[in-house]
């Protein structure tokens, strides 16, 4: 089926001419969702429901990426969610990929994990800045089923993007590109990705570039992939670059102008990062709910006993907050907003998943349940996408500059 064609159709979507007209008007921020973003939350729950949940502790527990699940997100439209029609996408608004992506990670983190960074990483970044000869080689495909890439981070350059050592050294019609990148989601699987490198180390985050770069080019070496403690069903593993020589065609944007197009991408990411947290703290409410209703101590319910309601009520709070923090940041993107989303939801995510353990006592660290996956899935949504320290920094940095106290 054509890429979003099943959405269309689907009975959710009966007034999608009329939500989608809605959608596009600009509104401020609103806890309401409109039609559309029900429509696509309704039938992302329901996907995570049927064809994630019931594989997620499988394929964390073998490590096995979800190739299947990930061929029908295809056909839902779900790895061109923003993406123009023109190109395959489904065109919806940042808030309907966010639902979205929370939505699935309830039901399988890793795949959340996989789909947030396809789309706000790499297929976004393509959409937005890529000129129509990229997007018809590196985005026509990759809504339909061919996975992108974001290589930022190198063993030497985590947080401190500026020091970037991956040198682009311009050779005529071409830029050969020789460095070392770390950690990059979905590299093994993928066919395209996203590479920042310098064009002189001395110029900082001034001499950075951002090129596309097919997988499959001499000189492109993956790593092994990591063996990672949570979202272990994703992947992410090293990148060689050995005098990779791409076209000039393959630079986005202008020398220099890769710091920039890294932040901005960074911006959206976070969101998706956020509502990846989101989506694993509900879970972990859902769960330790379901087994406190069942498990009887003392003569009755856990539900009962103050401790455990205390616990619950603050796991509803913690989710909610999050999720208020992180649809606001899909409405209204700023660095300011996502940096707060992905600060609050990682830790909040964090907490709920702890709380979860302990309400489900021994079951709880027993890879019988759910629980224990909970925890570890929600520990890395403070790291990547940019480690919660930073986060924190930033805040600071722009409710500094609104007062003119920087
Ligand atoms: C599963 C996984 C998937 C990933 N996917 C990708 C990907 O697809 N593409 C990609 O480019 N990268 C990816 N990353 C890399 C990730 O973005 C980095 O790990 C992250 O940005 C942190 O960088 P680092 O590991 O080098 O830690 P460092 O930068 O060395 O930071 C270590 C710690 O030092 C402290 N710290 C450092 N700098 C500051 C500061 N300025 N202020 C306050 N505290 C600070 C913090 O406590 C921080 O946690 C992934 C990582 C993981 C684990």
């Amino acid at each position: 089926m054509a890429s979003g064609a099943l959405l269309k159709s689907s009975k959710l979507c009966l007034s999608w001419h009329a939500a989608k007209a809605l959608a596009s008007q600009s509104r401020g921020f609103t806890t309401k969702l409109t039609e559309q973003q029900q429509a696509i939350q309704e039938l992302a729950r329901k996907f995570s429901r049927e064809h994630l949940k019931p594989n997620a502790s499988k394929l964390d527990l073998q490590a096995r990426f979800p190739f299947e699940q990930l061929k029908q997100l295809t056909s839902l439209g779900l790895m061109g969610a923003t993406v123009d029609e023109a190109y395959g996408g489904l065109d919806l608004d940042y808030l309907s990929l966010t639902v979205a992506i929370e939505e699935l990670s309830r039901g399988c983190a890793s795949t959340g994990m996989i789909v947030s960074i396809h789309n706000f990483l790499y297929a976004n970044l393509v959409n937005e800045k890529g000129t129509a000869a990229q997007k018809e080689k590196f985005l026509c495909n990759f809504t339909k089923g061919s996975i992108g890439c974001f290589a930022l981070s190198e063993p030497d350059a985590g947080s401190d993007v500026a020091n970037i050592r991956t040198i682009a050294k311009q050779d005529g019609d071409h830029w050969i590109l020789s460095g070392k990148k770390s950690w990059v989601t979905s590299a093994i699987e993928g066919s395209a990705t996203v590479v920042f490198a310098t064009i002189d180390p001395a110029l900082r985050h001034k001499g950075l570039a951002c090129f596309l770069v097919p997988l499959d080019a001499e000189g492109v070496f993956r790593g092994k992939k990591e063996p990672l403690m949570g979202v272990r069903a994703a992947t992410a593993c090293d990148l060689t670059l050995d005098e990779v020589r791409v076209p000039k065609g393959y630079m986005v944007g202008e020398p220099g102008d890769g710091f920039r197009i890294a932040m901005e991408q960074l911006d959206q990411a976070r969101i998706g990062i956020a509502a990846h947290a989101v989506g694993i703290a509900q879970s972990a409410l859902d769960t330790a709910m379901e087994y406190a209703k069942e498990r009887v101590a003392f003569g009755k319910n856990l539900t009962r006993l103050p401790s455990v309601k205390d616990r619950l009520s603050d796991m509803c709070i913690l989710v909610e907050t999050a999720r208020l923090l992180t649809y606001r940041a899909a409405t209204d993107v700023c660095t300011k907003n996502s940096a707060m989303a992905k600060y609050v939801a990682g830790r909040n995510a964090a907490a709920v998943a702890d709380h979860c353990v302990q309400i489900m006592g021994g079951r709880g660290l027993s890879t019988n349940y759910s629980a224990e996956r909970h925890y570890r899935d929600a520990r890395g949504t403070q790291i990547y996408g940019g480690v919660t320290d930073i986060q924190k920094r930033l805040v600071g940095h722009y409710l500094l500059k609104e007062h003119d106290a920087l």
